[in-house]
């Protein structure tokens, strides 16, 4: 006589886990033991690594300081209107400024070289 498990757990691929490294409840594939959280590289931020301009950027600050508009820019580099601003913006939070006169200001003192200690 045969036995019909007719209550058969149904096989899915997914079970509810908690992760092995912090605890939280997630849904895990087969073998995995470690909730996608834990699972993220560590130490990959999105902040760049140094506030060193690249080269792209020098020239847009360079134009910046002839108090170029950002469509002469884009026009002048061959980007779109779009990819400066980008580019703006990345300046900006790099040099830690608001504004396209305070970054042309902070180039200007820069290129004049370190600001003597009294
Ligand atoms: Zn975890």
């Amino acid at each position: 006589m045969k036995l019909n498990i007719a209550a058969a757990p149904p096989t899915t691929l997914s079970v509810s886990r908690s992760c092995a490294r912090c605890g939280t409840g997630f849904r895990a594939f087969k073998r995995e033991y470690i909730c996608p959280t834990c699972r993220k590289p560590r130490g990959r931020t999105y902040k760049p690594a140094t506030n060193q301009l690249s080269f792209r950027e020098k020239q847009i600050v360079t134009l910046i300081r002839q108090a170029k508009a950002n469509k002469e820019i884009a026009y002048e580099l061959c980007l779109s209107e779009g990819t400066v601003k980008e580019y703006l913006y990345r300046i900006f939070r790099k040099q830690n400024v608001s504004s396209r006169t305070e970054l042309a200001i902070r180039s200007y003192q820069e290129s004049l070289g370190p600001v003597a200690q009294a």
